[in-house]
């Protein structure tokens, strides 16, 4: 390996309490794509909106950081639905006022290593039919079946977002056409309802070949979020052109244009409630700033455990929610640097699933409870080979990444230590884990073996460290069935003025988090005043 250089990578302004303006129409904590979504939408509508994050750079996982002349992104390797001039495509280009480009990824954008067998994923609906068809050509009645149940999960989505927008008379009065809208069997488990198509195992785990992008295997997965997932992907997967740290860097201007800002090092200590009212943010250096609206991005679980005293959480109701959701998966990164072009090295355009057997929920169990055991899934992904701009910042290399879930318990003791120094058993463990992981990579693409230049490997308390999420959690609250039906993850919070934003509001994924963005900005201001600003975007 060799040494270790800092991060140069850094977008937003630095928070200064003497930088502050005086006044801000809303406080947003967190500057992921949920709390940036908000805010550039409030700032469209004339609100001067003051975002707050506590890492030192914005972007949430969306962010990228460079070290040693390589450059990787910590969430972001692929999003699907902006090929073309989708509702998807039309906010992301309105919220980076067009300067955000996207670039296709290869036609086969996902391919699942399941035991020693392989299949894909192949962009384009019916190319998707056709190669499921040729990869199971006695199976093509249940295609047929699976690609209508997701057909319908896509009709559900508006009545989805509104069931988590409309106030409780609106919903009562608007319960008819929502029940119909949102069949039951979108909230069952993704297994129950895959397996009465087929029994073909591993038909079913193709289907489910992308598990990792929710964080929960099929046995413990929502179908609705399922079908969400392998939809957004259904057209190819794309990746921003500059890497993902573009998508906030684009988003910000627009925020300063009305007088706001994107503060880094500027975490929140507690939002401060008085009288059942939201009054404003302590900051963590004891500076106070005062807002009646506050937008909180940073994770349900941060909000109220964290955030909120535990008397107004208790005294909310939350502390009793909180108890029907979990946190989702952690998780391991490997980043990789190479000094060859993607080109050189033959890097592929297409992610990797590589998987022991068919049965992902059985290979969950036995490895979280068994550290040695088989790692239930592995991906790598090879941004260096997406990004069209990558050569451009840093020439002659070439890079890869490779994630795996961990719990976060087999890093706890290290939480209280400071990062970079956790010591040599901390290290020893990330280096048998890395070097394990590293294995699958050189298994699928033995030609890199002796061409790695450099490698670095991330855990649950890394993702702790810059995320601010306390176990670690890859997508914050797991998608479980249960977590889908609660109501109260919702932007609207019963303590007056404060509003929930980001992942655990719809679903993860980087537009997940941007739609969660757009339904918390609507309910705040309401249909009527943001209307005329969604014609403009969806025209
Ligand atoms: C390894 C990995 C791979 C992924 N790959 C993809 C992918 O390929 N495609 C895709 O679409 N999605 C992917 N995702 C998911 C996607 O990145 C996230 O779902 C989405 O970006 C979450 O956005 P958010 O705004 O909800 O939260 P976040 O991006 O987590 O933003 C929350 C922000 O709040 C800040 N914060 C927390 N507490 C405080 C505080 N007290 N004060 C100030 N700030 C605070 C945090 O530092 C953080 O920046 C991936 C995620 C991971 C982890």
């Amino acid at each position: 390996m060799a040494t270790m250089t800092p991060s140069t990578l850094r977008i937003g302004r630095r928070y200064r309490p003497g930088r502050l303006a005086k006044q801000y129409d809303a406080v947003v904590i967190g500057s992921g794509m949920g709390g940036l979504t908000s805010a550039a939408l409030l700032s469209d509508l004339g609100w001067k909106v003051c975002v707050l994050e506590q890492h030192y750079t914005a972007g949430g996982y969306t962010h990228s950081y460079e070290r040693n002349g390589y450059e990787w992104d910590v969430g972001v390797h692929y999003i699907g639905d902006v090929g073309a001039k989708t509702g998807t495509r039309q906010m992301f280009d309105y919220l980076s006022g067009g300067t955000l480009a996207f670039a296709p990824m290869a036609e086969e954008y996902d391919r699942f290593y399941i035991g020693d067998k392989v299949f894909n994923a192949i962009a384009g609906k019916d190319q998707f039919r056709a190669n499921l068809v040729r990869q199971f050509p006695r199976e093509e009645k249940a295609i047929d079946r699976y690609l209508k149940l997701l057909a319908k999960a896509g009709r559900a989505m508006p009545a989805i977002g509104m069931r988590r927008a409309l106030g409780f008379w609106q919903r009562i009065l608007m319960s008819p056409y929502l029940l119909l809208k949102t069949p039951r069997f979108l909230f069952r488990n993704t297994w129950d309802v895959l397996s009465e198509l087929t029994d073909d195992k591993d038909l079913l785990a193709v289907w489910c070949g992308q598990w990792g992008d929710m964080g929960l295997p099929p046995k413990q997965s929502t179908f609705l979020v399922h079908a969400m997932i392998v939809r957004h992907y259904l057209h190819g997967g794309y990746y921003p052109v500059g890497g993902s740290w573009r998508i906030a860097d684009s988003i910000i201007p627009k925020i300063q244009a009305a007088g706001g800002e994107v503060f880094t090092y500027a975490e929140v200590k507690e939002i401060v409630v008085e009288a059942g009212k939201t009054r404003g943010v302590m900051m963590k250096d004891g500076h106070f700033i005062e807002c009646p609206c506050v937008i909180s991005s940073a994770g349900v679980a941060n909000t109220f455990r964290k955030l909120l005293s535990a008397d107004v959480a208790e005294h909310a109701g939350y502390q009793k929610k909180l108890e029907n959701v979990e946190p989702s998966f952690a998780h391991l990164g490997v980043y990789i640097g190479l000094k060859a072009t993607a080109v050189e090295l033959g890097l592929p355009k297409t992610n990797f699933w590589i998987y022991p057997d068919n049965d992902y929920d059985a290979a969950v169990e036995r490895f979280m409870n068994d550290q040695h055991a088989a790692f239930p899934v592995v991906y790598i992904s090879f941004p260096s080979a997406k990004d069209p701009d990558y050569l451009e910042r840093h020439p002659g290399t070439a890079t890869i990444e490779i994630v795996a879930p961990a719990p976060y318990q087999w890093f706890e003791k290290w939480r209280d230590e400071t990062w970079g120094k956790r010591g040599e058993d901390y290290d020893a463990l990330k280096h048998a884990l890395g070097e394990r992981l590293m294995e699958h990579l050189y298994e699928k693409l033995p030609g890199l073996r002796g061409k790695v230049d450099y490698y670095e490997v991330s855990t649950p308390l890394s993702t702790n460290w810059f995320g601010g999420y306390q176990q670690g959690e890859l997508y914050g609250l797991s998608h479980t069935p249960k977590r889908m039906q609660q109501k109260w993850l919702r932007p609207k919070t019963t303590v007056p003025g404060l509003w929930l934003t980001g992942q655990d509001i719809l679903t993860c994924g980087v537009t997940g988090a941007m739609m969660a963005g757009v339904l918390t900005a609507t309910t705040i201001v309401g249909v009527r005043k943001i209307a005329p600003l969604m014609k403009r975007i969806y025209s």
